[in-house]
């Protein structure tokens, strides 16, 4: 937030900015409140295979606002991520996801499930993040190689050496990496090849532009060729076409996220998808279906 010179406060700022710093602050107030009366929930969106088997999910958070209704990660992440709400709600994040892979390890039809979080560069900063990580892990019974953890090129803007060693760190546990939105951010090459990543997720904004633009398909397939050499796993996320599908399916790119498959769904919707007696096979939405 932006002082004025002298830095007196609130009434210097315009009208307008006024109400926009009372808003974000008001918001803040009520993501702290509904971090206390747990509102936050996790939808899950499966990841499938060449052969569209489910593999795993991704957790994605939604606020169950009880006048707004379901809210999007799109409309509290940010105003989270600048203050320390976002270490809280990483945390209940985690505890969720956890509760819900150690469910899956007592299923003999879901033990092979793997789950994905999204971890935020301030919460992974935090000193103690390592040991909450692996406590969660410990109280909640999960198997730490199924879960993954879904970082941001932020990371690497700053301070790389401390988030090498703390990767490292996590691995000992038995956690997996997946470099997010992969393409979009800051990353050095380089480094790239100093983290120990399981896993590379190509964005959704080169997915989306399989088939309208030859350069960006260019810029696909050198992820995918740069995957192969580095020897991580690749998924793509944001797949909502049968030709972007095919497309990452000939280059090489086999595994999938997205709308082609499912959209988030909340854990009942997911698991019922999943289906009990008939193995991991994936149900494709039916067009139109929210
Ligand atoms: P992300 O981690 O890159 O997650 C993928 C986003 O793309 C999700 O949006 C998902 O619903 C959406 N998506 C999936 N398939 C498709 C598709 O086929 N087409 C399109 N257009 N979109 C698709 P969502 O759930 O709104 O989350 C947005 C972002 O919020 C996430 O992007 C992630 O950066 C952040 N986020 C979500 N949950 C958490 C969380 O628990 N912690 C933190 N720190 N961030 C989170
Ligand atoms: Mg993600
Ligand atoms: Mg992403
Ligand atoms: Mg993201």
């Amino acid at each position: 937030v932006a002082k004025t010179s002298g830095g007196n406060g609130l009434r210097f700022f315009e009208p307008e900015m006024q109400a926009a710093v009372a808003a974000r602050s008001a918001l803040e107030n009520e993501i702290r409140e509904a971090l206390s009366a747990r509102e936050f929930v996790l939808h899950y969106q499966s990841q499938v295979d060449r052969d569209g088997v489910v593999i795993g999910a991704e957790a994605l958070v939604r606020w169950h606002h009880p006048r707004r209704g379901l809210v999007l990660p799109g409309d509290f992440i940010a105003v989270a991520e600048d203050s320390d709400l976002i270490v809280a709600l990483g945390t209940q994040v985690l505890e969720m996801a956890c509760v819900q892979l150690a469910a899956w390890r007592l299923r003999e039809d879901r033990r092979t499930l793997e789950l994905a979080v999204n971890v935020s560069a301030r919460q992974f900063r935090r000193d103690d993040f390592a040991e909450q990580v692996q406590q969660i892990l410990e109280a909640t019974g999960a198997d730490p190689s199924m879960l993954t953890l879904e970082l941001t090129e932020s990371l690497l803007q700053s301070r790389v050496e401390e988030t090498i060693r703390k990767m490292h760190r996590l691995k000992a546990i038995g956690v997996r990496f997946s470099m997010d939105d992969f393409g979009t951010g800051y990353s050095s090459l380089s480094y790239l090849t100093q983290l120990p990543l399981d896993q590379v997720k190509v964005d959704k904004y080169f997915v989306g532009n399989i088939g309208r633009d030859p350069k960006i398909e260019m810029i696909v397939q050198t992820i995918i060729g740069m995957a192969r050499n580095l020897e991580v796993e690749l998924i793509a996320e944001g797949v909502e076409t049968e030709a972007q599908l095919q497309f990452l399916q000939e280059n090489g790119c086999l595994r999938y996220q997205g709308y082609l498959f499912s959209r988030p769904r909340p854990i009942t919707e997911f698991d019922y998808r999943v289906g009990a007696a008939s193995g991991l096979q994936v149900a494709h939405d039916a067009p139109g279906v929210l």
